[in-house]
């Protein structure tokens, strides 16, 4: 199996319950979405090359052409992780929506296991079908909740609804699953009392994180710190673990 892939390097990851710990990302292109705060544009689209970074943080990358087989990627992984063991804590598989290559995650994620790398998902949890293939596989998975006042697009609700029972479906106590939602200054509560009620409906003890948007375009408006607190207030009346946490590699100037 081939698949596009945009950029595969080491850095730490920025956002969710995962914060702080090193990881190598590979971020696949093509997206089913289009939010309007979206800070990966460019991997929304199919890229004619990949950039590998070369060794672990070095921003040493090098022009791979697309697509890579698995075991072109499984290889760049490796040349990251192998040369220090136990320095990385996962492959942050992200993108673009990574589901869309869910044939070529299959074949991919045994592999990046066999490096001792544990493989955590990072999705816009509209793809269910392809989720409960891959879970086995999966040692954590991030699921973003998309706001309508963040994405400027209709509600998915639905979408995420099956999306977590998908994942509920298949337990496996070993596995950090948890949601996420990106806050814009247009946030209203009934969008954080509808993403909290869906969550309590399906696993209450999942944490939410509420995650205040980077302004990268002009457009962009994160929300004002009283704002968060109150939104993490309405949140809290339905679960027990909701956690503000704002992009924290754009803070360090991490990739
Ligand atoms: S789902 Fe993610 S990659 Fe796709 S448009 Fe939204 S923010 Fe961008």
């Amino acid at each position: 199996m081939t698949a596009p892939i945009y950029e595969i390097f080491s850095s730490v990851q920025g956002e969710g319950l995962l914060v702080g710990e090193r990881q190598v990302f590979l971020r696949l292109c093509g997206c089913n979405l289009h939010c309007a705060y979206c800070d990966t544009p460019a991997a929304r689209e199919e890229a004619a090359a990949c950039r590998v970074e070369q060794t672990a943080g070095g921003a040493d990358f090098e022009e791979r052409p697309n697509p890579l087989s698995a075991e072109e990627a499984a290889e760049a992984v490796g040349r990251l992780a192998r040369p220090q063991p136990g320095l990385h804590h996962s492959v942050a598989v992200t993108g673009g929506e990574p589901l869309l290559h869910a044939d070529f995650l299959l074949e991919l994620l045994p592999m990046l296991g066999d490096l001792g790398l544990g493989a955590y998902l990072e999705t816009n949890s509209t793809l269910a079908d392809e989720l409960v293939r891959l879970l086995p596989h999966l040692d954590a998975v991030c699921a973003d909740i998309k706001l309508p006042s963040s994405t400027g697009r209709a509600p998915i609700w639905g979408m995420h609804e099956r999306f977590l029972l998908g994942l509920v479906a298949v337990e496996e106590a070993a596995r950090l699953d948890f949601a996420k939602a990106v806050v814009t200054a247009a946030c209203e509560e009934e969008e954080i009392e509808t993403t909290s009620r869906i969550i309590r409906g399906i696993r209450p003890e999942m944490a939410l994180v509420l995650q205040p948007v980077t302004p990268t375009a002009p457009d962009i408006e994160p929300p004002a710190p009283r704002r968060m607190l109150d939104l993490q207030a309405v949140a809290k009346r339905h679960l027990p673990h909701v956690r503000i946490i704002p992009q924290v590699h754009r803070l360090g100037g991490f990739l």
